[in-house]
């Protein structure tokens, strides 16, 4: 493929050919997926990003765009075939503007998801959504992915958390969408159309994000209780006594706080003991500290909960959360391991998370479940860690008849097979089999009108 044109586009220090840089572009984060690529191209304006997609276009040459990296199903990770041109949107990271007014921050979508949230946090607001992997991955990407986290319980993913967007389509036309409206009926919402397309239907260069008063008062408490079912009652209690405070709701299993503690050697368990299941939940706006202790004593006397602790200040409760969000890399270290990112109605978390245990435990002898994650959405993360000294290539073979087992309950429980990782290349088969057929073939309509030469992000979601 000649690439000149492309280089040009750029200019110096805009691409790279050469394999040591292009190396960490190109396997994913567990290192399930491997491509190759003519070009690594690093824009550094809109302007850019459409000429080179006018240039790709013109050869019928499809292009991926990167964020973090961080993606857990594919979607950033070129083909084997070294023809795709892998569209990097790191160096396209302002902050264009940020209103304390009207609290909306907007920025370009290579800022990564930490420095969007310390922009806010420097004008004493927030921007919520917080995941694990918010050192590295992008908000371009966090959009494309529309990525959950924490804090979807109170202020939901990133589609609601999203104002306008600037996207370049795959013809090369800028789509300026930067609003920033609360209100704004003019019209089909073409933003939403792009959130959560994983580079699909186009290259998302900006975005105007909302913003949220700081919190104040942020209580963060780690409880262990006896079962899922006793995480989503004190759920609904705690909601009940602090109603949207609460902002996160997570589920941490015994195996998971286990492997932490294993292999991230900063952790520390703050409790007298590993229960079966914890429940870490941050509650803000808490000015009256005795009725927050009030009820948690009240979970404790009824054995809802069997033990507590509240973090004392700022640095215990990173601490806690530290815990929380080593889970997936502790895993990583303890061996192979299968994911499924999982949601269901809150309410049937519990019949999920023991009917999916008991369906691969017959499947495999000794597998390791770790079911953890964001309970207050009802999305759970049912990983698989092989057994203590299985095989792990005979296990990882077990991959598709592993999914169909927990993918077929939670399509009996009315859930979905994809929460908040999106598609990519990891559940083509199972958008095709979970999905509505009439939906699948409206997105296929939509795919074909928006990008007739399939050139963004081929082999993707659909
Ligand atoms: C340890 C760990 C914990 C995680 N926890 C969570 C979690 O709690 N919640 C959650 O939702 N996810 C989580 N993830 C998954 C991942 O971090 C998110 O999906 C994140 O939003 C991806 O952002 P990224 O910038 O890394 O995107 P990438 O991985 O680079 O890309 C993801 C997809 O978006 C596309 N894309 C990227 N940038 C653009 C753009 N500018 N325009 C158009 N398309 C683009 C790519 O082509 C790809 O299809 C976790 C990942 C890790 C490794």
């Amino acid at each position: 493929m000649n690439v000149d044109a492309l280089k040009e586009i750029v200019g110096e220090g805009g691409w790279s050919c050469s394999p040591d840089e292009l190396e960490p572009h190109l396997t994913e984060w567990r290192d399930r997926w491997r491509g190759r690529t003519a070009i690594l191209l690093r824009p550094r304006s809109t302007q850019q990003v459409a000429d080179i997609v006018k240039a790709c276009l013109a050869k019928k040459i499809s292009i991926v765009p990167q964020g973090g990296n961080t993606g857990l199903c594919g979607g950033a990770i070129p083909d084997d075939s070294g023809q795709q041109v892998l569209l990097s949107l790191a160096k396209m990271n302002t902050i264009r503007d940020v209103s304390t007014t009207n609290f909306s921050m907007t920025v370009e979508a290579g800022c990564t998801l930490a420095a969007v949230q310390a922009a806010a946090a420097d004008v004493d607001c927030q921007f919520p959504l917080s995941l694990a992997a918010e050192g590295s991955c992008q908000i371009g990407g966090n959009l494309s992915t529309n990525a959950g986290g924490i804090n979807v319980l109170r202020f939901g993913t990133a589609r609601q958390q999203t104002l306008g967007l600037e996207v370049v389509l795959p013809d090369g036309n800028v789509l300026h969408g930067l609003k920033s409206l609360r209100k704004d009926t003019a019209g089909y919402d073409l933003k939403q159309l792009f959130i959560g397309a994983e580079g699909t239907l186009g290259v998302i260069t900006a975005a105007t994000l909302k913003m949220f008063p700081a919190p104040r008062d942020v209580r963060t408490v780690l409880m262990s209780v006896r079962s899922p079912d006793d995480a989503v009652n004190l759920l609904a209690e705690m909601r009940r006594a602090f109603s949207d405070q609460v902002q996160a709701f997570e589920l941490i299993p015994a195996r998971a706080v286990n492997f932490v503690l294993k292999h991230i050697s900063s952790c520390r368990f703050p409790l007298q003991e590993p229960g079966e299941w914890h429940v870490l939940a941050d509650v803000a706006g808490v000015r009256e500290p005795d009725a927050f202790e009030e009820l948690l004593a009240g979970f404790l006397e009824s054995g809802q909960a069997n033990d507590a602790v509240i973090a004392k200040n700022a640095a215990e409760a990173d601490e806690l959360w530290r815990l929380r969000h080593g889970v997936s890399e502790a895993q990583k270290k303890e061996g192979a391991s299968l994911k499924h990112d999982v949601s269901v109605p809150v309410a049937s978390v519990g019949e999920f998370i023991a009917s999916a245990t008991k369906a691969v435990e017959e499947e495999v002898a000794g597998i390791r479940v770790v079911a953890f994650g964001h309970v207050g959405d009802g999305n759970i993360h049912f990983n698989l860690s092989v057994p203590e000294r299985g095989d792990p290539q005979k296990f990882l073979a077990m991959r598709k008849r592993l999914a169909k087992c927990v993918h077929d309950i939670v399509h009996e429980l009315g859930g979905s097979f994809s929460a908040e990782h999106g598609i990519g290349q990891a559940k083509r088969e199972e958008l095709e089999r979970y999905t509505d057929p009439v939906a699948v073939a409206l997105m296929r309509t939509l795919k074909t009108a928006i990008d007739p030469f399939n050139i963004m992000n081929p082999g993707k979601v659909i």
